[in-house]
């Protein structure tokens, strides 16, 4: 198995009918980025850069991070990576940060949340990641944006490192884009005003799932409870889709759902064309692209939808058609 998709390592992406698929890899560690050649992913479509954090005995120094990023970068031979700014709290614990008392860290303070409020730290990250990507495509991504000013405050952050960088006659990126992680529900909403506003948009889709049926994604009990192969799950994919379309924006989706063959099969016919995955799912999802004809798989998710008459999970009726095609 594994040997047969190592020979997909080098077939481009194309479904049946032609359409061409980004195939991205997650990773979090420089370790992982060995596996970016072998895999044949055109980027590192997710950096969790928290991991560096979560190792460390302190806080990282700016200029430790720099080099990590940096070392990142140099070890892809050329290829982008999307570097996510930390996204610690909830069950990604700092053990030298002190810990705050929440009822519901999952709902607490967490992510850009953090960065927002201690900005010394975002900002030490952000000059790492900038000088890291002097003279050369730099792409970060702020996880957990709730509202568009959470947004507009981290990007007024990585300006004002980008003026210093220039004061200090450092080479800025040559290609800087900024975009978010669509992660929490009420970003849903707010498609229109983000879009406008990002260079490109990732789709979290852990958390967003987690967010949309209040599951916690790490508890058993209730994990099973929800498919995400069901039409309020599949329609909100449908939405950032169709908005990312309208207004031209790069999009991708990075969560686990990307690296499972069927569920990545529903996304590409939901209008998904970018999924960001763990190294070993690129083969099987590469595999599934090259078996599957967009034009029908988008008909009969479209005609699934339109038709829901109850129940909960569409799974059996997705496999049946994934098996027939
Ligand atoms: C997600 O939420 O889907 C995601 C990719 O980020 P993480 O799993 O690190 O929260
Ligand atoms: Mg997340």
């Amino acid at each position: 198995r594994q040997e047969q998709y190592h020979k997909l390592r080098d077939v481009p992406a194309v479904t049946k009918d032609g359409v061409a698929i980004d195939l991205h890899m997650n990773a979090g560690l420089l370790v992982d980025l060995e596996h970016v050649a072998e895999t044949g992913a055109i980027s590192v479509g997710l950096f969790r850069t928290e991991l560096q954090f979560m190792l460390a005995p302190r806080f990282p120094k700016m200029s430790e991070q720099e080099t990590l990023y940096r070392a990142a970068l140099d070890s892809v031979g050329g290829k982008p990576i999307t570097f996510r700014t930390l996204d610690i709290g909830s069950d990604k614990i700092l053990p030298y940060m002190t810990q705050v008392e929440e009822e519901n860290p999952a709902l607490g303070w967490r992510a850009i949340r953090i960065g927002l409020d201690r900005p010394g730290l975002l900002r030490s990250q952000l000059r790492g990641l900038l000088r890291a990507g002097g003279g050369r495509e730099m792409r970060i991504m702020f996880p957990m944006i709730a509202t568009l000013e959470e947004y507009e405050a981290a990007k007024a952050l990585v300006e004002r490192e980008l003026e210093l960088l220039k004061l200090h006659h450092r080479q800025a990126p040559s290609d800087l884009k900024l975009g978010i992680m669509v992660e929490v529900p009420s970003m849903l909403w707010q498609l229109d005003e983000i879009c406008r506003s990002v260079d490109f948009l990732s789709v979290g889709s852990n958390d967003l799932i987690q967010y949309l049926f209040a599951i916690d994604r790490d508890n058993k009990r209730v994990a099973t409870r929800f498919d995400v192969l069901s039409a309020p799950v599949l329609r909100a994919l449908k939405l950032i889709a169709d908005k990312a379309r309208a207004a031209d924006k790069p999009l991708t989706l990075c969560g686990e759902i990307g690296g499972r063959p069927l569920e990545a099969m529903v996304l590409l016919a939901l209008g998904f064309r970018g999924l960001s995955m763990s190294a070993a799912s690129i083969g099987p999802v590469k595999a599934m692209v090259l078996a599957t004809h967009i034009g029908e798989a988008k008909d009969f998710v479209e005609n699934l939808l339109e038709n829901v008459t109850g129940g909960h999970s569409l799974r059996d009726k997705l496999r049946a058609f994934a098996e027939a095609n």
